[in-house]
């Protein structure tokens, strides 16, 4: 840890602990720092904290290092960590929770092209009822306006029939019910 770290844990507010708490309902003082959430990650070697560093971080109330730390939007939510904790503290949660606080407080991403991923991965949700893969990649590119990215294996994968060109309707209503019902648990 260094001496700004230092610096900050002095001027910490611990309501940011609380707050991963009370909107992830994760208690993280059980983590003891085993590292095991580190060395099972699959992604670790692109974060800039370890899942083990940013538990620790949430710890001691660091808001600011856990904000600017790209990790959170690097997890894949796989669960590997979670899984692995002896302590029952689920990581992957914690990652959520830590990117629904930076959105609610209107901060910025770290790594903009994952939240415009996620973004047109749930639109996408809302509209069709289900992926619709099409269409979930032309709102990317108008977020991202990145049009040429991928576009040879976009192609490729059109040949081969890999993307529906219409979106399916098989099991939408209930998805977009599903969807309802989690904006008004939301919403309370
Ligand atoms: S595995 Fe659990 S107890 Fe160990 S460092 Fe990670 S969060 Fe803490
Ligand atoms: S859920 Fe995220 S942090 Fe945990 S092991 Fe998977 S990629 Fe790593």
């Amino acid at each position: 840890m260094n001496t700004d770290e230092v610096i900050q844990i002095k001027e910490k507010s611990f309501s940011f602990t609380d707050t991963v708490a009370a909107v992830g309902g994760i208690d993280v003082s059980f983590c003891y720092q085993c590292g095991k959430c580190a060395t099972g990650c699959p992604l670790v070697h692109e974060m800039d904290l370890t899942p083990t560093q940013l538990i620790h971080a949430v710890q001691l109330g660091l808001k600011d290092t856990v904000y600017n730390s790209k990790t959170m939007w690097l997890c894949a939510s796989c669960l590997t960590c979670s899984t692995r904790c002896p302590q029952k503290v689920d990581i992957a949660e914690v990652m959520d929770t830590v990117k629904i606080l930076i959105q609610r407080e209107k901060k910025k991403a770290t790594v903009p092209s994952v939240l415009k991923f996620s973004k047109s991965f749930i639109d996408n949700l809302k509209l069709f009822g289900r992926l619709y893969e099409l269409g979930m990649i032309a709102e990317l590119k108008l977020r991202t306006l990145n049009f040429t990215q991928d576009l040879a294996m976009g192609i490729k994968m059109l040949k081969k029939h890999k993307f529906n060109l219409f979106p399916g309707i098989s099991g939408s209503r209930e998805v977009r019910k599903i969807l309802s019902q989690v904006r008004k648990q939301e919403k309370a």
